[in-house]
Order: C-alpha cells, then structure tokens, then sequence
C-alpha cells in the first residue's frame, strides 16, 4: 500500500460512522466499553520515537478518552505513567494500563475522586511515591452535564462537581505536584473549544474551561523563572465517554457536524499534542501557549 493509501484509510477510519453517531446514553463517568462505535485512542497508529524516554508522567482521568490516548502516547515514546481515574471506571483504567505495559512501560493506577483536597494530594503522593518523581502532569480530569433548563435551574451540587472537579482539583493537584518539579518539567491542563465559543447548554462547564486557560498562562509567568512549562490543549468535539454520559443521546448523531472539517475528532488525534507539549526537545520555547485541536474552530 503506498502511503496515499494509507493516508486516506486512516482519514476513513477517524470520520466515524456515516449518518452520524448514534443515539446513546451513559450514566457518568461512562465507559468505554459501552460505547458504539469504539473511540480510536491509536492504538493500532501510533508511533513512538523515544520523544519522553526516562520521563514520568502523571495523567487525571488517564482511563479513557483522550487520556487513554495520551498514556498510550505517552508509553510508546518512552514514559512511565500514574493514571487517575474515578473507582467506577477501573476496567476502562486496567485496559489502558495493558497497553501501557504492551509499550514496556510501568502503569501506576490510583483510583479516586478528586473533588477534595485530601483526594489530591493522595494522588500526588502516591504517583510520586510509585514512579519515583514527576516530569509532566496532565490536569486532564473533567466533568460537564448539558442542561437545557437556564441558570435558575442550576442547582448547587451541579455546579459544585463541575467546579470542583474541573478547577478546585486542579489546583489543588498542581500545588501538591508543583514543590517536586525540576527545571525542565512540564504541566498540561486540557481546556475546551468552550472557553472560546461556549454553549448555553454548558454555563457552568464553559466557565471553568476559560479559567483554566488564565490559570495557565498565569502560572506559566509564575514558574517560567523556574524552568517549567505550563500549557493547555483545547480539544473541539471528541469522541470519549464523557459525551454519551452528559450529552442528550441524539445530540450525537450530529457531533462534531458544525466544524469547519465537518467531524468530530478522535481521541488518537488530540494526543500528540499533549506529546509535543510535554516534549523537553520539542517544546523547549513553549509556554503560555494554548493548542487548540478543534477540527478548525478558532481559540483566539
Ligand atoms: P472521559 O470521560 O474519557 O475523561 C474524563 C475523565 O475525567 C474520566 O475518565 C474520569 O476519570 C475523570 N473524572 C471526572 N470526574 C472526576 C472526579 N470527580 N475525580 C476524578 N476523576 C474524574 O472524557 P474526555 O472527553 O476524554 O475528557 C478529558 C478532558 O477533555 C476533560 O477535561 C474534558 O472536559 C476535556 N474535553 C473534552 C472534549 C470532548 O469533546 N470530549 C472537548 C473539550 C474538552
Ligand atoms: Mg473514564
């Protein structure tokens, strides 16, 4: 097969299905495993070329989705991982962990709920403690619920786990991990197209999301000094457990549609560039910078 083949196989397989995703519905977190069609994570795609060897990479939610996709990355050039995940979602982190350790590397599963501070500094101290230091942290962990009934409606403990999991956690996560970080480190938090173009459905969620990009050019100022990096990725519509878990089930059939490349992406897509982010040879000059993988919407 030449490689014009293979590039139009593989833009082929990331399309998704014809017509649209079909209609479907999880109870959150979501699983993987219940998800029709499968995401693509890469894999059967992706090549390592030695990008983090020796490195040590602490991913939230690193169970599914685009974390899954991230650990796998990760793995393949070269890292170790801890990977935090809710207790539910132990057979989506166990399937992550066997590929992990299908690319040689050690896998580190720390169940837990971080929407506490004493969750995350745990998590911080066992990750630390299991893969012997951290070089890269990934504020990955997320949580939204679309609602459609306005902010009256809005109820405490709703925004309560939208805020807490999305910025509390983060914070937290990132002043316990922050004191054990060396000159060349790197912090990866993922945003969202909604910091940009926010959905009425997603107030509480959206909000969040923009915070997270202050906080990381923000922080980015603050431990630049100390030779480490602080980034973001911003994803448009992908593929995880997390849509069918808080999204209306027909909602999905037209995921993604209303980007400038007509699709929803893949988890496999958005991972390289968390690669590149956390890549002391690739992205030595780069901070502050928010990488948007939207299938075209602008994050400016
Ligand atoms: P996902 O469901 O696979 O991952 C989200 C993970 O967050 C879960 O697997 C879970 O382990 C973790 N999590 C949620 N609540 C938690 C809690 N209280 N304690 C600990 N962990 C918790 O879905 P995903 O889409 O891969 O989400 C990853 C990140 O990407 C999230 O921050 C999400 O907001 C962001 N994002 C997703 C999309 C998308 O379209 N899928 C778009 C933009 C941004
Ligand atoms: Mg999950």
């Amino acid at each position: 097969m030449t490689s014009h083949d293979e590039t139009n196989n593989r833009a082929e397989s990331l399309a998704g299905p014809e017509g649209g995703f079909p209609s479907q519905e999880q109870t959150p977190p979501g699983l993987t495993s219940h998800m029709e069609p499968l995401p693509d994570h890469g894999e059967d795609t992706y090549v390592g070329n030695g990008r983090l060897t020796g490195l040590r990479a602490l991913i939230t939610g690193g169970d599914s989705g685009i974390g899954r996709a991230v650990a796998i990355a990760y793995a393949r050039e070269g890292a170790d991982v801890a990977l935090s995940y809710l207790p539910e979602e132990q057979e989506d982190a166990e399937a992550t962990a066997e590929w992990v350790h299908k690319a040689g590397q050690k896998a580190v599963l720390i169940p837990g709920d971080l929407q506490t501070e004493k969750a995350c500094a745990e998590l911080a101290e066992k990750a630390l403690a299991e893969l012997g230091g951290i070089d890269i942290l990934v504020n990955n962990a997320g949580f939204q619920m679309a609602r459609t009934d306005g902010i009256e409606e809005l109820r405490d403990e709703d925004l309560d786990r939208v805020i807490k999991t999305n910025l509390y956690a983060t914070f937290w996560l990132t002043r316990a991990v922050v004191p054990h970080l060396t000159k060349g480190a790197s912090i990866i938090t993922t945003t969202s197209i909604q910091a940009y173009e926010p959905s009425t459905t997603l107030l509480d969620y959206a909000a969040t999301k923009a915070a997270l990009n202050n906080f990381t050019v923000n922080l980015a100022a603050e431990l630049g000094p100390r030779g480490i990096r602080v980034n973001a990725v911003a994803p448009g519509p992908i593929w995880t457990p997390l849509q069918p878990a808080t999204q209306e089930g027909d909602h999905l059939v037209s995921f993604g549609g209303d980007t400038p490349l007509g699709r929803a992406g893949q988890p496999s897509e958005v991972a390289p560039a968390f690669v590149f982010l956390a890549s002391p040879a690739d992205s030595s000059y780069v901070s502050a910078t928010v990488i948007g993988v939207t299938g075209g919407k602008p994050v400016f």
